[in-house]
Parts: C-alpha cells; structure tokens; sequence
C-alpha cells in the first residue's frame, strides 16, 4: 500500500484543506506515515503570512531535495500561500518537486471524477468547513490577497450540504473559515450572508455546536451579532482581530475603523452576547510604531480584557503596499520586546479570566485522546483536560472545574452526562 506524508504549517485554513487531502489520499488508498521519510507521496502544505513561516518551507524543501535525490520514485507536492501565479518561478527555483497546486484546488495529479471538496469517511468530532476563499481588502502588511487571490464564497446550499454529510458521519462541531467571514456571500448570485448561513446550519439536527472565523471589525453588522445571540448552537466565542490600538497606525495598516468603532462594537457584543470569550490578534512593530502608539495598544488590551491574544512582530512580505512603501524602522530586538510585554499582560489576564471557573460546571465536546486524558473544549472555545476511562469521544459532557491555568482547564466528569 502506498504511503503519504502531509507537513502542514499555518493558520485553519491550512489545517482544513491538509485534512481534505489525507481523505483524497485514503480514497486512493495511499495510509498516513508517522514521518516523511518513509512516504511514497510528501505534500507540503505551507503558510508564508510571515518570513519565518515561509524560511520554515524552503528549508523543509532543502531538506527533502536529499531525500528525492535518494529516492526518485518518491512524489513532492507542494501547496499553500507559497503557490499562486508564481508557479513557474517556483519550477525553476525547486527543480525536483514533481507538483505545484494552488491552496484549495485538486491535487490534479490524482485522476479522479471527484469534486474538489471530498470528505473523510471519520472526521473528527469538531471539524473545519471552509466557506470561502482569498480576501479583498489588501491590509497594508499582508500577503493574503496576493497569495490566495479574492474572495471568492461557496454557495450556502452547498456548504449546508456538505455540513449535513459531515454530521451524518459523526461531526458534532464545525467551524466555519474565511479570512473575512463578515463578508460571506456579496460575491453570490441571491447574495445570503453569514446570519443566512448560521441560521441554515443552526437546524441541522444532530449539529451541537457552531463556530466561526475570522471576523473582521469593519464588517461586522449588528443583524450578525443579534444572529449569534439569537442562534443556540453559535458558541459564545469570537475572533476579532483589532491589530493596533493606534488610530494612526489603524489607518497605516487600512483596517477601514478606528479604536472608538472597535471599542464600541466589544460592548455591543458583550451586552447582546452573555458570556461571550474574545480573542484578538495584534502586530507590533509595524512601521514607524511610536512607543506611545505601543503603548496605546497596551492600554487597549488591559481595558478590554481578551481571554486570549495572538501576537505577532510585524514582518514585510514582498510585494505588499507597507513592504513597497514603509521602512522596517523597528529594530528586531524592540519588536521582540514589545511582543513579550503583550504575552506577559495577557498571561495574567487569562490566569484571571480562567480562574473564575474554578469550581464551576462546564459543558465540553470531547474532541480526543491527548497524554492520556480527554481533550474537550467549552462552548467559549476553552481547552478542558479530564480523565475517564468510558468511551467520551464526540460527545458532550459536563466537567466541574479543579484547576485553571492561562492555557487550559482540568477538571472532573460529573455524573449523568448532558448527552
Ligand atoms: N484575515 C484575518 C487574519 C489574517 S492572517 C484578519 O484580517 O485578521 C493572521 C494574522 O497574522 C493577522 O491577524 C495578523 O495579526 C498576522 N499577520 C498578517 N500579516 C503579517 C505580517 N506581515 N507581519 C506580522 N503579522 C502578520
Ligand atoms: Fe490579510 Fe487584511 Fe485580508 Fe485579513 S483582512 S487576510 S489581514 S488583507
């Protein structure tokens, strides 16, 4: 039996089509290796949203070249942001990968008569379902809309279609991926949107939860909110990326809102959505970034209080309007400094949020086995540790909380399990 290897760096998206391409291997009837070195088939599938993230790729290529070199027979397939219209200039730079396929498209290499969209026999309980694809709004940093081209929705029929099957084969949870999910269908004929698509998924039977990402401040309207509140299988979670809490630096970046609208919506939210977790994402070190303006976006995060902050050092990516236009003026040590500061404020803001629920019962979805223990999540999109001997996988379960950290729960199963 053939053997593949899939390596996957990045972001969901990432993640989501990797899986799509191990059940179109496993319909060929290639098995999953534990390594690449023992694969007939090695696809990489690769982020480049940042410089570290695309050196990663092109020494993992390097790497391989040696393997190819001792083992012509083996196929090298490379995928992700790193592919688009470059392909050619890709050929010439990396002679010995045999195929170059765009994130999201056919291996086309595979004969089949198959759809692109091809889905595994046993998903896992909570499962990734993209809706669509690129971007259209061209922030000032980022290489998205080069890479992964414009946006480009899937008609809601046939994602609700596609999730129905997901459901008829086990899935509990879908999470639902664009880069902008607040702009969901405009490019449609009939033009539904994401309060359409959430109520369509909403009465699947059998569904038990719904999530979604990612969100973007300028977008997000207030027929989406009342939606979420509205919905009861939409979790109580919600990625809303903010950037900068600089107005100056908003604008430098063309995000398209001030930090008065964003803050403005975070209290909507909050008020419309009990028990709502937010989670953020922040660039420091953007071009020209003043301490002051550092600073401001400092004093954002202590006020709004995130239960979880993703941050990263601005980094240029070619081809980009700041790499084209801006000077990398903050040095890499400063960068690095400002990143440790929001680490550290966020620590101790999640070691507070989460130490609320010690003690309390929460509802999780057992996702898998990890160290031995169930791994679960609440519907806020927290990470719960328990143990348990009986069979939990895919099911809902509550759990009374013994011990928080900022990362995770653990606690233990309380007698008669919600379903
Ligand atoms: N579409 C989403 C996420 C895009 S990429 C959004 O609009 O927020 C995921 C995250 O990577 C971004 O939120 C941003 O914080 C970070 N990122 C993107 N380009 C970057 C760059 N050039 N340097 C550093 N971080 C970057
Ligand atoms: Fe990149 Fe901005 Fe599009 Fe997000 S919204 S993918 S940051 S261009």
């Amino acid at each position: 039996m053939p053997q593949y290897y899939v390596w996957t760096i990045g972001c969901q998206m990432n993640k989501a089509e990797s899986e799509r391409l191990a059940s179109l291997f496993e319909q060929r009837g290639y098995q999953a290796t534990a390594t690449a070195e023992q694969a007939d088939l090695i696809v990489l599938n690769g982020c480049v949203v940042r410089q570290s993230a695309e050196n990663r790729i092109t020494n993992k290529l390097n790497n391989l070249k040696v393997l190819k070199k001792a083992r012509p027979g083996l196929t090298l397939a490379v995928t992700g942001c790193l592919v688009d219209s470059n392909i050619e200039q890709l050929k010439q730079d990396f002679p010995y990968v045999d195929h170059f396929f765009k994130p999201g498209d056919y291996p086309y290499w595979l004969e089949t008569t198959e759809g692109t969209q091809a889905l595994p026999q046993h998903p896992p309980p909570s499962f990734y379902v993209p809706i669509m694809q690129g971007c259209d709004n061209f922030c000032t940093y980022c290489i998205v809309p080069y890479r992964r081209g414009r946006e480009r929705s899937r008609p809601l029929a046939v994602i609700s279609d596609e999730v129905r099957e997901l459901v008829r084969r086990g899935v509990r949870e879908v999470t639902l991926l664009g880069q902008n999910v607040d702009s969901y269908g405009h490019d449609l004929p009939d033009k539904p949107d994401l309060a359409d698509l959430l109520t369509e998924l909403n009465a699947i039977d059998d569904l038990a939860r719904l999530r979604f990402l990612t969100n973007h401040p300028k977008d997000m309207s207030t027929r989406l909110i009342e939606t979420i509140a509205r919905l009861d299988k939409v979790c109580e979670q919600l990625n809303l990326p903010v950037q900068s809490g600089s107005n100056d630096i908003l604008q430098a970046m063309r995000r398209g809102y001030t930090v008065e609208h964003y803050r403005q919506l975070i209290t909507e939210l909050r008020s419309k959505i009990p028990g709502l977790a937010l989670s953020t994402d922040i660039i420091v070190g953007f071009p020209s970034e003043s301490a002051e303006q550092f600073q401001q976006t400092f004093n954002l995060l202590s006020e709004l209080r995130f239960d979880a902050v993703h941050v990263a050092c601005y980094s240029p990516r070619a081809e980009t309007i700041a790499a084209r236009e801006l000077e990398d003026n903050v040095s890499a040590t400063e960068k690095k400094r400002r990143l440790d500061i929001i680490e550290q404020q966020q620590e101790s803001i999640a070691t507070e949020i989460n130490g609320q629920l010690l003690g309390t019962a929460v509802e999780v979805l057992v996702e898998g086995k990890n160290k031995g223990k169930w791994q679960s999540r609440t519907r806020s999109g927290k990470l719960v540790f328990f143990s348990g001997n009986s069979h939990h996988l895919g099911q809902l379960v509550n759990i009374r909380i013994e011990k928080t950290s900022p990362w995770s729960l653990q606690g233990r199963l309380e007698t008669g399990k919600s379903n």
